[in-house]
């Protein structure tokens, strides 16, 4: 039987532990670790205790050896920040098991992410002989896989490809994130990026907007981001001419934004406050609900996809490939919102198909390096069935 350790205990890690339950057979032993045990506990009790619980320190690569040792893990499924995905390597690479994360490195010093140092640990995973999954949530992950999807069935060159990501979803705060509020605000508030004709372009932040009309919801204003599937992407997807990343954000959310960094409330750098250190960022996640807390209050939709446009047979083609989920239908199933829901299965689907041996291969990977067939029928049966639509052009 397999063990099976998860480690992050937020709304992320609260849907992949529910998830992995829900296909034991596979998963076997699972164990969820986490910085405040209290939080793997309330989850582990959702559950009727059938899962263990640990508390750990993801940043001690040392504890981190100690932990998938003594759980015997066959695969390390890393929810935590993205700030602790080098350690939690590096304690895999010294037990030789199986790594898989949702979210690229970040230094907690610097508001950028690139997968550069994660791709270099690919010859000591090739060594140890064992497999890093990277990026399998949804966007990084799904998108990257409807990618491989579309290059295989629908296209002989993909041309353009843009990823739109829309949250409907009303939580009735004036202001919240839908995930970590420190990881989602940096993301958000950075220039944005784009690549074409093989070149990085750098936009400001918002600079670039036009309106959507997303299926089953309804047009939205769409910003331009840059986000990490895109640095893969671009590697992987032959012909690419162009790749873009768009979000939705309402009216509220931005104004809310803008007033946060124009007083400094975004800021990364530790300040002194009445002889104590802070960093103004790290106190503001302090204030603001906690994600894992919306799920009861979030109504609306989501429907994140990718606009793929390119040649098939001679003819130019453009196709949308989309999934749309319901904030309350996954709260009714595992106790989260959407956007926990459509990270924590994809990363259970993932972690899935490596113990399955389906998607094996030594050294550290991105999604669109697999057969994307098998991921798709997965989505599908575990709760993100999705649609393609054909384009007039
Ligand atoms: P949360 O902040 O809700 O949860 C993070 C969890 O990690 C918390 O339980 C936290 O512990 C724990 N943690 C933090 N630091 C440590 C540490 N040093 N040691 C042990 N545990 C630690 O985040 P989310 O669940 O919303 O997000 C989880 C991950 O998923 C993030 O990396 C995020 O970027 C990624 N993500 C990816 C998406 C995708 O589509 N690819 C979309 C959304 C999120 P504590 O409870 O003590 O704070």
């Amino acid at each position: 039987m397999n063990n099976t350790l998860i480690i992050g205990a937020g709304g992320v890690g609260r849907v992949v532990a529910h998830k992995c339950l829900m296909n034991k057979e596979v998963f076997g032993n699972i164990t969820l670790a986490s910085r405040t045990l209290l939080r793997c506990d309330i989850i582990a009790q959702e559950l009727d205790n059938k899962i263990e619980t640990a508390c750990i320190d993801a940043d001690s690569v040392d504890d981190l050896v100690e932990l998938i040792k003594k759980v015997n893990a066959d695969i390390v499924i890393n929810v935590a920040l993205p700030y602790q995905d080098l350690t939690i390597m590096d304690a895999c690479i010294k037990t030789k098991t199986h790594y898989l994360d949702t979210a690229n490195y970040e230094h907690p010093d610097l508001a950028k992410f690139e997968y550069k140092e994660q791709w270099a640990k690919d010859k000591a995973f090739k060594d140890a002989g064992i497999f890093a999954l990277l990026g399998s949530g949804f966007d990084p992950g799904v998108t990257n896989v409807f990618c491989a999807y579309a290059q295989k069935h629908y296209f002989d060159e993909i041309e353009t490809i843009d990823i739109m990501d829309c949250n409907a979803g009303d939580h009735g705060y004036a202001f919240a994130t839908n995930f970590n509020p420190e990881i989602n605000l940096r993301e958000v508030s950075a220039n944005g990026r784009y690549w074409e004709n093989g070149e990085w372009i750098e936009t400001k932040p918002m600079e670039i907007h036009f309106t959507h009309d997303y299926p089953e919801i309804g047009e939205k204003e769409s910003y331009l981001l840059y986000h990490e599937e895109m640095e893969s992407l671009v590697k992987h997807i032959k012909g690419l001419k162009r790749i873009r990343f768009f979000m939705t954000f309402g009216k509220s959310y931005l104004k809310h934004m803008e007033v946060l960094e124009n007083i400094g409330m975004l800021g990364i750098k530790e300040v002194k406050h009445k002889g104590q250190k802070i960093v103004p960022i790290e106190f503001l996640k302090t204030l603001l609900p906690d994600p894992a807390s919306l799920g009861e209050r979030t109504k609306g939709k989501t429907n994140i996809g990718i606009i793929a446009t390119g040649v098939k047979d001679g003819k130019q083609r453009s196709i949308y490939i989309y999934q749309i989920s319901d904030h309350e239908e996954c709260y009714k199933e595992v106790n989260s919102q959407a956007v926990s829901y459509t990270t924590g299965v994809p990363a259970m689907i993932g972690a899935k198909l490596i113990l399955e041996g389906k998607w094996l291969k030594d050294g550290v990977h991105n999604m669109e390096e697999f057969d994307p067939d098998v991921f798709m029928d997965e989505l599908n049966k575990q709760g993100l069935p999705w649609k393609v639509k054909e384009i007039d052009i």
